[in-house]
C-alpha cells in the first residue's frame, strides 16, 4: 500500500482526499499557489510544496512543478481530485513517465472518454443508447445542416472537447446554424483548445441521471446506484441526490446495463461516472463519462456507506474489488448542496474575500466537506465552490428537512454566498415533490424573487467584523486554535447576528 500520496488539488476536494488518507494511515503532501499559503488544505497536509503564482496556469496546472514536488516528497502516488488535471491524459502520462501512480484511469481511457465524439462512437459500438445526433465531425456547413434536419430541431451544438456545462448552444432553426457554428467553434477553440463542435438532439424536458461505477484492474466491475443532478444553473449542477425519485426499477436496469457495458467497453479502471439524460417517457441516453471522482460522489457514499476515495486508492494500488455487487446495500436518501462564494442578489457574481466568521452546521445526518476556515481569504483565481453540504435521511422528506435545518444553521460572514438561494430551492414545492428537470430553475423565476431581503444592519455588522478581525491579525494566522475565544466570536454574540439572519423562512 502507498505510504505517501500527493494531492494535486486545492480546497474542499484536497481536504476530502486527505481525510481518507489519514484514515488509511497514508501520509499526505499538499501543493499550493501563492494565493493559498494559508489555505486549510495546506495546513492539514503532512507536508506542502509551493508551485508558483496564483493563476492556475502558473501553479495547479504546472506538470513540471507538481512532478518535482512528488519527487522531492517521495510520494508514490498522485490523487488529482476533480477539475484542474483530473481528466488531463497528458498529465496521467507524465506521472507514468515519472514512475508515480496516477490515481485514476490510464491516459488512453481518459483520452477515449474525454472527447465527446470519440466517447459517443465507442458507446454506440458497445450497444449503449446515445443521445441521437452526430458521431463524427461535420465536414462542412451543409453537412451540419443535413445532420440537424435528420435529428429534427431543436438541436444542441456542443464542443467535442467541452466540460463544465460550457459552450453549448440550442439551435431552433436552420437559418441560425451558420452563425452558431462559427461562434461555438471559436468559443470551443479558446476554452478547450480544439474547435470541433457537433450536434445532438436537444431533449426537453429531461432529467440528468448518472450511474456511479467502480472497476478494478482485474476485470471486476460493480455499480453503486444512481444520482440525480437535475437542479442546474447554466448546465452546471447545484443540488444532487441519491437515489432519484424518477428512477423506477425498469429505468434503473437500463442505467445499470448501459453503465456496466460502457466501462467494459473501455476496460475501465477506478471510479467513474456514466452520465445519462432521462426523458419523460422513460428513455435513457448516454451523455458522457467522467473518468474521475465527481463533486457529488458524497451522496453515493452516504447511501452505500462506502468511501469512494478509499476504493480509488485500493484500485490504483492494484487491489481486487473488496465488494461483490450483492454486498452493496442502499440505505435511505442523501442530498448535496454546493455552497459557493457567489452572490445570488447580483446574478451569482463570484464573491471572493475574507471569511470573517464561519459556523458550519452539524447534528444528525449532516456532513460538511469544506475547503475554508474562518480568517481565510477566498482567492479570486479559482472555482467559487467553498464547501459541500450533505444531508442524509431515512427517506427523501427527512433528508430535505435536515438540509433545511443545516442551511439555516450555516453562517458565513464576510463574503456573499448562495445559501439563501439554496434555501429557496430546497423548500420549493416542486423540489419537495420531486417534480424537477434540468430547466427547473429557469422555469421557476419565483425562486429568484423569493430570496430573503438582505439586511443593511447585517451588512454593517459583517463590515465591522472584517475590520475588527484584520486589526486583530486573525486573517494572518487563520484564526488559531483558540479562535472561539477571540473578539470576533464575542462580537458574533453581542451583535446578535443569529437574530438578524436566523431562520428567515419561519
Ligand atoms: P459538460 O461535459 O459540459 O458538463 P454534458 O454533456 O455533461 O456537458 O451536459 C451538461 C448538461 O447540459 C446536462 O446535464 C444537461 O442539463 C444539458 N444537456 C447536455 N446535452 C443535452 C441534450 N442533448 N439535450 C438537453 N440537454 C442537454
Amino acid at each position: 500500500m502507498f505510504k505517501k500520496i500527493l494531492i494535486a488539488n486545492r480546497g474542499e476536494i484536497a481536504l476530502r482526499v486527505m481525510r481518507t488518507c489519514e484514515d488509511m494511515d497514508i501520509a499526505t503532501v499538499a501543493i499550493y499557489s501563492e494565493a493559498d499559503r494559508l489555505s486549510p488544505h495546506v495546513r492539514y497536509a503532512d507536508e506542502a510544496y509551493l508551485l508558483g503564482p496564483p493563476p492556475a496556469k502558473q501553479s495547479y496546472l504546472r506538470f513540471d512543478a507538481i512532478i518535482d514536488a512528488v519527487k522531492k516528497s517521495g510520494a508514490e502516488a498522485i490523487h488529482p481530485g476533480y477539475g484542474f488535471l483530473a481528466e488531463n491524459a497528458d498529465f496521467a502520462e507524465a506521472c507514468e513517465k515519472a514512475g508515480v501512480t496516477f490515481i485514476g484511469p490510464s491516459a488512453r481511457m481518459i483520452r477515449e472518454m474525454g472527447d465527446k465524439l470519440s466517447a459517443r462512437r465507442l458507446m454506440e459500438k458497445a450497444g449503449v443508447p446515445i443521445v441521437p445526433g452526430a458521431t463524427v465531425e461535420a465536414a462542412s456547413l451543409d453537412e451540419m445542416k443535413r445532420t440537424a434536419k435528420k435529428i429534427g430541431y431543436p438541436v444542441l451544438m456542443k464542443p467535442s472537447g467541452g466540460g463544465g456545462g460550457k459552450g453549448m448552444h440550442v439551435v431552433h432553426k436552420e437559418e441560425e446554424i451558420e452563425h452558431v457554428m462559427k461562434m461555438a467553434a471559436s468559443e470551443a477553440a479558446s476554452s478547450f483548445g480544439k474547435s470541433v463542435v457537433y450536434l445532438e438532439k436537444y431533449l426537453s424536458p429531461v432529467r440528468h441521471i448518472e450511474l456511479q461505477v467502480l472497476r478494478d484492474n482485474h476485470g471486476n466491475a460493480i455499480h453503486l446506484g444512481e444520482r440525480e443532478c437535475s437542479v442546474q444553473r447554466r448546465h452546471q449542477k447545484i443540488i444532487e441526490e441519491s437515489p432519484s425519485v424518477a428512477v423506477t426499477p425498469a429505468i434503473r436496469k437500463k442505467l445499470i446495463d448501459a453503465g456496466l457495458a460502457a466501462v467494459e467497453a473501455v476496460n475501465y479502471s477506478g471510479v467513474g461516472t456514466c452520465e445519462f439524460l432521462l426523458t419523460a417517457t422513460g428513455d435513457v441516453y448516454f451523455l458522457e463519462m467522467n473518468t474521475r471522482l465527481q463533486v457529488e460522489h458524497t451522496v453515493t457514499e452516504m447511501v452505500t456507506g462506502l468511501d469512494l476515495v478509499e476504493e480509488q486508492i485500493l484500485v490504483a494500488d492494484n487491489h481486487k474489488l473488496r465488494h461483490k455487487q450483492s454486498d452493496i446495500k442502499w440505505n435511505g436518501w442523501a442530498i448535496e448542496c454546493r455552497i459557493s462564494a457567489e452572490d445570488p442578489y447580483n446574478n451569482f457574481m463570484p464573491s471572493p474575500g475574507l471569511i470573517a466568521l464561519l459556523s458550519e452546521p452539524g447534528g444528525p445526518g449532516v456532513r460538511v466537506d469544506s475547503g475554508v476556515s474562518r480568517g481565510f481569504e477566498i482567492p479570486v483565481f479559482y472555482d467559487p465552490l467553498i464547501a459541500k453540504l450533505i444531508t442524509w435521511g431515512r427517506d427523501r422528506d427527512q433528508a430535505i428537512r435536515r438540509m433545511g435545518r443545516a442551511l439555516r444553521d450555516y453562517k458565513i460572514l464576510g463574503i456573499q454566498n448562495n445559501i439563501p438561494f439554496l434555501q429557496a430551492v430546497i423548500q420549493h414545492k416542486k423540489f419537495a415533490s420531486g417534480d424537477i428537470h434540468t430547466k427547473f430553475l429557469d422555469e421557476n423565476p419565483d425562486l429568484f424573487q423569493e430570496l430573503p431581503k438582505q439586511s443593511a444592519q447585517f451588512a454593517a455588522i459583517a463590515a465591522t467584523l472584517i475590520e475588527h478581525q484584520s486589526k486583530a491579525g486573525a486573517a494572518k494566522n487563520g484564526g488559531g486554535k483558540n479562535g472561539a475565544k477571540t473578539g470576533s466570536a464575542s462580537l458574533w454574540k453581542s451583535a446578535a447576528i443569529g437574530q438578524i439572519w436566523d431562520r428567515p423562512w419561519r
